[in-house]
C-alpha cells in the first residue's frame, strides 16, 4: 500500500474529467477528500484496479479524525494551504478580505488564511474547526432546501446513526431534562431561533453552525410517565455541503458544548455507564 504525501499526488492519478460519479463536484475535491480520509480511493469508478490496489486502505470516512483529532486537523490545514480561498469564499458565500476567508458560526466570526492560520472571536475547539475547514474546502454551496431529515436519512448516515443517537441526541436530551434555560441560551448565546413546533414537539429551535448547514433540535417534554425525547434534524441538502463525518462531529460537538454550559450553571449531567 502506498501512502500519498499530498492531495495533489492523488489528484495526479485521476482522469480530471470532473464527472462527479464519486459524489464530489470535481476531481480536486475528491483528491482532497481522499487525502483527509473522507473518501476512499476506490470511490472513483474511473481508476484502474491497479491504482486502487496500490492506494486502498487509507483512512476512510472520518475514522482518522475520530482517532486523532489533531492529526486530522493538520491534514485539513495542509489542504487549505493548497486552496484558492477567494474562489472558496465565492463558492460558499463567505467573506474574503486581506487574504482571509471569514464565516459566521453561531454568530461568531471564524477566519482562516492562506497559511492555514485559524482565528475566531471565541476559543477554537477541534469540533468547530474540523467542520469549518471541511466546509471551506469541500462544500458545494447548495442552499438549504427547507426539508428536515434525520442523520440516518442522509447518505452513509444509517450506519453512523446509532452512535450519533447516543453521543448527540441522548446527550442533549439529558441536558434539556435538567437545564430549563437550555433553549433560551441557545437563542441568546448562539444566535439560534425558535421556529413553530415541528413534528408535534414542544420546542423546536434552529441553529446555524455553518451558513448552509442549519440544524434543528426538537424536544418533547416528559409527559404522563413517558420519558422526554430529543431529536436532531439536518437539512436534506446538508450532505452536499458537509460529509457525514463532519456532520457527526458537528452534532456531537454541540452536545458536548451544551453539557459544559449546564455544568457552568451548576447542573450536573448524569452520563450513562458504558
Ligand atoms: S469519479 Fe473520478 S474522475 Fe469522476 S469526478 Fe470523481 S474523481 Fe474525478
Amino acid at each position: 500500500m502506498t501512502r500519498p504525501k499530498s492531495a495533489m499526488e492523488i489528484f495526479a492519478l485521476l482522469e480530471k474529467s470532473n464527472c462527479q460519479e464519486c459524489g464530489r463536484k470535481t476531481c480536486l475535491a475528491f483528491a482532497g477528500a481522499v487525502y483527509t480520509g473522507h473518501k476512499s480511493i476506490q470511490d472513483c469508478p474511473r481508476l484502474t484496479p491497479e491504482v486502487i490496489a496500490r492506494y486502498r486502505g487509507e483512512s476512510s470516512a472520518c475514522e482518522a479524525g475520530e482517532q486523532n483529532g489533531e492529526d486530522y486537523l493538520q491534514k485539513l490545514l495542509a489542504a487549505v494551504r493548497q486552496t484558492d480561498l477567494a474562489a472558496a469564499a465565492a463558492r460558499i458565500g463567505a467573506h474574503y478580505e486581506d487574504g482571509r476567508l471569514a464565516l459566521k458560526i453561531m454568530g461568531k466570526d471564524f477566519k482562516v488564511d492562506a497559511q492555514g492560520r485559524l482565528s475566531a472571536d471565541i476559543h477554537v475547539n477541534p469540533w468547530v474547526a474540523v467542520p469549518f475547514l471541511h466546509y471551506v474546502l469541500y462544500a458545494q454551496g447548495v442552499p438549504a432546501s427547507g426539508n428536515w431529515v434525520s442523520l440516518r436519512e442522509l447518505a452513509e448516515g444509517k450506519e453512523r446513526y446509532p452512535l450519533f443517537q447516543k453521543r448527540c441526541e441522548a446527550a442533549m436530551q439529558r441536558v434539556a431534562d435538567i437545564y430549563p434555560d437550555l433553549f433560551n441560551d441557545m437563542v441568546h448565546l448562539f444566535s439560534a431561533r425558535r421556529v413553530p413546533q415541528q413534528f408535534q414537539s414542544d420546542i423546536s429551535v434552529v441553529l446555524e453552525p455553518l451558513p448552509m448547514v442549519p440544524i434543528m433540535i426538537c424536544y418533547w417534554r416528559p409527559e404522563d410517565g413517558m420519558a422526554s425525547s430529543l431529536k436532531v434534524y439536518f437539512d436534506a441538502a446538508a450532505g452536499q455541503n458537509l460529509d457525514i463525518g463532519a456532520l457527526f462531529t458537528l452534532g456531537t460537538g454541540l452536545a458536548a458544548m451544551f453539557e459544559k454550559l449546564a455544568l457552568r450553571h451548576g447542573f450536573e449531567v448524569d452520563r450513562p455507564v458504558g
